[in-house]
């Protein structure tokens, strides 16, 4: 997942159809599916003073509150390019969304945009031109300044939250490898491998996934969440030197955090794979979340890619993929590779990724058969869903059609 473009609806991940889909990305895959390197790329958060030396005097997010306005547009029009930035690109081109009419164009004139006619295009600005213009009438949309304080609290909140996970990044690696050989290592031949710090000729790599953790909170809550950086495939030259998959935890989990953390790392290592937004689809069927896609983001079924390559639906519209916003809530239990998403990555990786034929096999409640008869005897002779689901022993169903 990537953050998503309105800061404060952060929409976390995560049905009843024949599951056979993807869209995949066939540029930048990897050259070595069975042998994908991963490390550990752990970032500790600069202090906010490192960052802004005027504001070693801050020390709670109330202090950030209280900065004055004249004072913070100076050190906004001096540092507002240094908050991490995906966070504040995405926000300035929000910010520039606010004060533009596509009726009127933008409230207060910037020559270097006058050729914008219609919001969608405010999006499309490339994120040099973007960090110029932040710089230079970042001071004249309110929003902005409000904003700022806010990336400065999460500056703020980022080290501090680091201090409570940082003895436990240790189970948190372990966790993440935990999840990779349940599902990709347990379903199909694709391997990752390495598991270590990264060594210094990591870092620059294209053909490896850096991995870091950090924490952020959000309202008084820390989230559970993760990007990858790369887009869908192998990472690319622009993502050099930095974690290529971020990893938000909170200091505390829970079930519902352990869940959330499961279902992130193996979405974020379908991206990688080269796997995409399952609800972006054309043929998009059911969505229980009742996720709003952004036109921009709909991908068509054979269109190009940036990369190179292009985009491919294989199968139907999947609405339990792990790749889908739009799975229901019970789905977040699960957080499982769906045949559709083995499916995705068989046409990707066909040596190393095989889907097998619908049967009819143990249903994973069903109840212990009478000893003389076994499952797998039991529930081989059904053809179809319908005939395989009917029987049940003791309240319980019997056979699963998967
Ligand atoms: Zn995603």
């Amino acid at each position: 997942m990537k953050l998503n473009k309105n800061l404060f609806s952060l929409s976390l991940i995560f049905s009843i159809s024949p599951a056979f889909a993807s869209v995949v990305n066939t540029s930048d895959k990897w050259p070595e599916p069975d042998n994908i390197k991963v490390c550990w790329q752990i970032e500790k958060p600069p202090a906010l003073a490192e960052l802004i030396p005027e504001l070693s005097d801050i020390q709670t997010a109330e202090d950030i509150d209280k900065i004055d306005d004249e004072r913070i547009k100076v050190l906004h029009k001096a540092y507002g390019n240094i908050i991490p930035g995906e966070l504040a690109q995405a926000a300035f081109m929000e910010s520039l969304a606010s004060i533009f009419d596509e009726k009127t164009g933008f409230k207060y004139p910037i020559p270097e945009l006058s050729y914008i006619k219609n919001t969608e295009e405010i999006f499309e600005i490339d994120n040099e031109k973007l960090k110029y213009l932040h710089s230079a009438y970042g001071n004249f949309i309110p929003r902005e300044i409000k904003l700022f304080k806010y990336h400065l609290t999460v500056v703020l909140q980022q080290k501090v939250g680091f201090t409570l996970i940082d003895k436990k990044i240790p189970f948190y690696k372990g966790l993440t490898e935990h999840f990779v050989d349940n599902s990709y290592h347990d379903k199909t031949n694709i391997r990752f491998t390495g598991w270590k710090d990264c060594a210094k000729d990591d870092l620059d790599s294209t053909n490896n996934i850096r991995i870091s953790f950090n924490t952020m909170l959000m309202g008084n809550k820390y989230i559970t969440t993760g990007a990858y950086e790369g887009g869908a495939g192998r990472p690319n030259e622009r993502n050099k030197g930095s974690a290529t998959l971020k990893i938000t935890v909170p200091p505390k989990l829970n079930n519902n955090t352990f869940n959330f953390l499961k279902n992130t790392v193996i979405h974020e290592l379908g991206h990688a794979l080269g796997l995409r937004h399952e609800q972006n689809r054309t043929d998009k069927g059911i969505c229980y979340t009742n996720m709003y896609v952004h036109p921009k983001s709909i991908i068509i079924d054979g269109t190009s890619t940036k990369e190179g390559g292009y985009n491919h639906y294989v199968g139907s519209y999947d609405s339990d993929s792990i790749m889908n916003y739009c799975s229901s809530s019970s789905e977040i239990a699960k957080g499982e590779l769906t045949r559709g998403d083995l499916k995705g990555l068989a046409y990707l990786y066909p040596d190393f990724v095989k889907v097998k034929p619908m049967s009819c096999t143990k249903h994973p409640e069903s109840r212990p058969l009478p000893s003389h008869i076994s499952h797998k005897k039991y529930c081989q002779g059904y053809r179809n869903q319908a005939s395989c689901e009917s029987k049940r022993w003791h309240d319980k169903p019997v056979c699963k059609w998967q």
